[in-house]
């Protein structure tokens, strides 16, 4: 096989074909547009497309589809084939640059939210060109943006392409005035996910309905061990899941997609893919394609690929940590500390603009993480609460609380600093320790926001956090250009917002209850438990003020949104209940049954056997799988009851609420009757694999 360096990269249209393939200066203008926002000349995108066309077909190609992330989540596709005819019973393969550019779909299956009006099912596909197009089996894939006739965004792209304007444009302000002679031409959020994941074997997976329907185990006992040994978490990896990650790896190599690390997780059969981080577009588009790979590898070697955010109860769920640093086109991290004191005060500032950020919009993160799915893993075990709050390490924080109240920062056993914005502390990059309970902490030039679920596509939260940025620098660079001493103005502004965030920062435990009782009643942060809990915060006016102001979302697109997340919510929940009931009515009472029956002809061969024995075991066992049976059968009638009640509620966030209230808590009773019943029945009886079964049985 060739090496990696070899066939890194070799399915995806990048640099170096596109530098091999194209005109000069047709490469130039593409690139112009890539590096800058240009736009893009039709003749340009004619000779674009005849390349990628002519590259594909090479690689075995026939077909190209506008590749597109709708807001079910998932990605979505549509083939058409390069032919087209010439007479004479002939045909060309032909790729126009209209093709490339522009594409139209059927937008009426996919959600919209209440914005496409049925009359108007058109939805169109325009070409990222930042996004590399790549091949997928013989199909040439051209990452695209999905938008309605009247040009309202209905995927999770667009809004993240417009959320990047809206840094960039602030972010630039913010460089011309430390250095009016910059030659930074355009700022990127940069992205890292951190994905994690279940493998479990494929035989197993598909005897259990939960898992097949959504994606968790809706029952089970707990078994005798999990993960309290903490022996898995960077363990020593088995052999299938070995070439697994292998084969995974090659793969996403293929497509340039840099896979770096992988290792165990805390729990039993879970693990993590990192890739190296890239443009925050580009790492969006290619962490909505591992996931994707991840799960079509996994079939291969006869596994399943979980990526749900709590496949077990009582086990560690799995996120995506996403690691979001700032950077120019000159190769610059603003965020990361720097030596020279202007350097440390144009970072204090991007740090200040970060504190702000996430202090103001808080309500804004945890909405860009709430799926039904997310909500049993925030607040549980290892796993960061529903509440946000930012560690910055002893270090940094010692520096701003000198900085806001105006003393000396004593560095340990450093000389003594004086502070003020010319002589700022030089801050080595491990100036932060480790704190892996914080949900937004700061890794020594990164910010890594560890509350998103491992299903999420990315885009949501960086939508966020690129326009929450993008608003605290516009308040920075409104200040700071009016002022007329930029020194003590500067100076004064990173004091400032200290002192009005600093409620924020927060470097303790965050797992420990006693900080979810000091952050709510003591500083005021907010305690989002569920999604029902934090939506309606979405439609706040501050909130779609941020959106309009940045021109990230009209009104209508938030509302649209608002809708489509809280509508999935219900649906996921009634889809989980109806699996639920099925299961339960089919295959547990059934076993149950069963096995009270063999209980109760035991006892009965005993007493027939000599009316002396003792059958008080069988009694009691039978008794209790029998009371069991029948809370188990009550459990049901109230489930389905509930149900029928909660789905004719009209107004969606009422809906919603009740979903929680009405139905995942019935079902959580329900399951506590099963679950014991399993525990007191014998192994060979039960229906399909335990957590024991599934937790372990990849070997
Ligand atoms: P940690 O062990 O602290 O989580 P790593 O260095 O292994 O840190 O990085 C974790 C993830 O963060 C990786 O995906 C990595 O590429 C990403 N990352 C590193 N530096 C940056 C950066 N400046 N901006 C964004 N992501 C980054
Ligand atoms: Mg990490």
């Amino acid at each position: 096989m060739a090496s990696v360096t070899e066939y890194f990269g070799c399915l995806s249209f990048d640099d170096s074909a596109m530098r091999a393939r194209l005109p000069k200066d047709t490469y130039k203008s593409l690139k112009k547009t890539i590096d800058e926002g240009k736009s893009l000349d039709i003749n340009v995108a004619n000779i674009v497309a005849n390349a990628m066309k002519d590259w594909a077909i090479e690689k075995g190609c026939t077909h190209y589809t506008h590749w597109f992330q709708p807001l079910t989540g998932v990605t979505a596709e549509k083939h058409d084939s390069f032919i087209s005819p010439i007479g004479d019973g002939n045909i060309i393969m032909e790729f126009s640059g209209k093709e490339l550019v522009r594409g139209e779909s059927d937008a009426s299956s996919f959600p919209s939210g209440g914005l496409r009006a049925t009359f108007e099912a058109r939805g169109y596909t325009a070409w990222d060109p930042t996004s590399y197009a790549f091949i997928k089996g013989k199909t040439l894939c051209i990452p695209t943006a999905f938008c309605s006739y009247g040009g309202e965004a209905l995927d999770k792209k667009t809004p993240l392409l417009r959320s990047m304007d809206a840094i960039n444009r602030q972010a630039k302000r913010i460089l011309k005035l430390f250095d009016p002679n910059t030659d930074v031409a355009c700022i990127r959020p940069s992205v890292g996910p951190e994905q994690e994941y279940f493998l479990v074997d494929e035989t197993m997976y598909n005897r259990r309905k939960d898992l097949i329907f959504t994606g968790r185990t809706l029952l089970g006992a707990r078994p005798p061990k999990t993960q309290e040994m903490e022996d898995h978490y960077f363990g020593s990896i088995k052999p299938r899941v070995e070439a697994y990650m292998q084969e995974l790896d090659e793969e996403l190599w293929k497509l340039g997609i840099l896979a770096k690390t992988k290792h165990n997780e805390a729990a039993p059969a879970q693990h993590e893919l990192a890739p190296i981080f890239t443009q925050v577009n580009i790492s969006t588009d290619h962490n909505q394609l591992t996931m994707e790979i991840m799960q079509k590898v996994a079939r291969k070697h006869g596994l399943v690929c979980l990526l749900h955010e709590k496949p077990f109860a009582g086990v560690a769920g799995s996120g995506k940590h996403n690691n979001w640093s700032l950077s120019t086109n000159t190769g610059i991290n603003l965020l990361t500390p720097g030596e020279t004191p202007y350097e440390n005060a144009q970072f204090l500032l991007f740090l200040s603009a970060v504190i702000q950020a996430v202090d103001d919009y808080q309500d804004l993160l945890r909405v860009s993480v709430a799926t039904a799915g997310n909500d049993h893993r925030l607040g549980a075990l290892e796993a960061p609460p529903a509440l946000v709050s930012i560690f910055l390490g002893d270090e940094l924080t010692a520096i701003l609380e000198a900085l806001e109240s105006g003393t000396h920062y004593d560095p340990l056993e450093k000389t003594q600093l004086k502070l003020g914005v010319h002589v700022l502390p030089k801050l080595p990059k491990d100036a932060t320790d480790r704190n892996r309970t914080s949900p937004f902490a700061f890794t020594g030039n990164k910010f890594e926001f560890r509350m998103l679920g491992s299903s999420n596509s990315i885009s949501d939260t960086n939508v966020v956090l690129n326009t929450a940025v993008a608003e605290s620098l516009r308040q920075f660079a409104d200040k700071l250009e009016a002022a007329a001493d930029f020194d003590a103005a500067l100076n004064n502004l990173i004091r400032e917002t200290i002192r009005a965030h600093k409620r924020i920062i927060f470097n303790g435990n965050g797992y420990d209850d006693a900080w979810i009782q000091e952050a709510t009643k003591e500083r005021g942060l907010l305690n989002l438990r569920s999604t029902p809990d934090c939506m309606p915060y979405m439609l706040s006016v501050k909130n779609l003020k941020l959106f309009a102001d940045h021109k990230v979302f009209t009104e209508a697109e938030v509302e649209s949104r608002y809708e489509i997340t809280l509508e999935n919510y219900c649906k996921t929940i009634h889809i989980e209940a109806a699996t639920m009931i099925d299961m339960v009515q089919k295959e547990v009472l059934p076993a149950v049954m069963a096995y009270t029956g063999k209980v109760c002809e035991t006892g009965l061969a005993k007493k027939n056997f000599s009316a002396a024995m003792d059958t008080s075991y069988e009694e009691k066992l039978a008794s209790r799988l029998t009371e069991l049976t029948r809370l188990t059968d009550d459990g049901i009638r109230a489930l389905e009851a509930a149900v029928t009640e909660v789905e004719n509620i009209r107004n969606l966030t009422d809906k919603a609420f009740a979903y929680k209230e009405k139905i995942c808590t019935r079902m959580e009773s329900l399951r506590s009757y099963c679950d014991e019943a399993e525990s007191l029945t014998a192994g060979s009886c039960w229906p399909f694999p335990t957590y024991a079964d599934l937790l372990f049985g990849v070997r």
